[in-house]
């Protein structure tokens, strides 16, 4: 991978149906204590999801990629809700690390051994990550993305190019192999991982993803041209729009 990490990073860790992963965001910091903020009632009680995860875990345990960052404010650092947050402080993640425990982007800590930042829950001497059976949906999530389209008008899920396992699906193969064509800013995958992809597509959707997801529009990252578009996320983003629109009416 790029020097530029990616915004959710696996830590190699901890093993999914494969991999690990995390992801990205990006979002301010304010500086605000924990338990001192009122919790707005649709925040309160969103529950810890999951998602199919689709790398092997020897990939992640390999990579130099995920939960490390260039920047100490990049907006690739993955967003912790508020169940998300609670969850990794009683695993013993510091406070600290979340300046919004309604939901918000960690804060990095900087490397101890070499140049950039790390997810406070990596461990780097292991590769591996501390709360993996916690971890944020941000980090499940990745190499997925959620993201705009260059339009801003539609919402889709992409596979972040950045994480050298869909760079190994798409080498060595023949060019006749509808599983390595790269067009149009589309990727056609491999049977298994297009398996992979829909299903978490349909996991997306499900009623239960899209209620965090409206409450925590951070999760959706704006366009990004190093992600390849897999598919539209239609009833996302009119979910995301309907949001938008009742926040813009006027109340009486
Ligand atoms: S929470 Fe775990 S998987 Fe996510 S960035 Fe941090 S170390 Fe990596």
């Amino acid at each position: 991978m790029p020097s530029e990490p990616p915004r959710s990073l696996p830590h190699p860790a901890a093993p999914r149906l494969s991999p690990a992963a995390c992801s990205p965001t990006r979002g301010g910091s304010m500086m605000v204590l924990m338990g001192t903020m009122p919790k707005p009632q649709h925040l309160r009680e969103l529950p810890l999801v999951s998602v199919p995860q689709g790398i092997p875990t020897q990939v992640c345990l390999t990579c130099k990629v995920c939960c490390r960052f260039p920047e100490i404010d990049s907006f690739l650092r993955p967003y912790f809700t508020e169940a998300e947050i609670r969850a990794a402080i009683a695993h013993g993640i510091p406070e600290a690390a979340f300046p919004r425990h309604e939901g918000c982007q960690i804060e990095v800590v900087p490397h101890p051994a070499g140049e950039g930042y790390l997810c406070p829950a990596f461990d780097p001497v292991t590769s591996r990550c501390r709360i993996y059976e916690v971890r944020p949906f941000d980090c499940q999530l990745y190499p997925f993305v959620i993201m705009w389209d260059s339009a801003q008008k539609m919402v889709v899920l992409g596979w972040d190019t950045k994480c050298p396992y869909l760079m190994a699906q798409t080498q060595g193969r023949s060019q006749t192999d509808s599983s390595r064509h790269l067009a149009n800013g589309h990727l056609l995958l491999s049977p298994e991982c297009q398996t992979i992809a829909e299903a978490v597509a349909t996991r997306i959707e499900a009623a239960a993803m899209l209620d965090v997801l409206a409450a925590h529009p951070a999760l959706i990252t704006r366009y990004q041209d190093d992600v390849v578009v897999l598919r539209a996320l239609g009833e996302l983003t009119e979910r995301v729009r309907r949001k938008q629109r009742a926040q813009s009416s006027p109340s009486c």
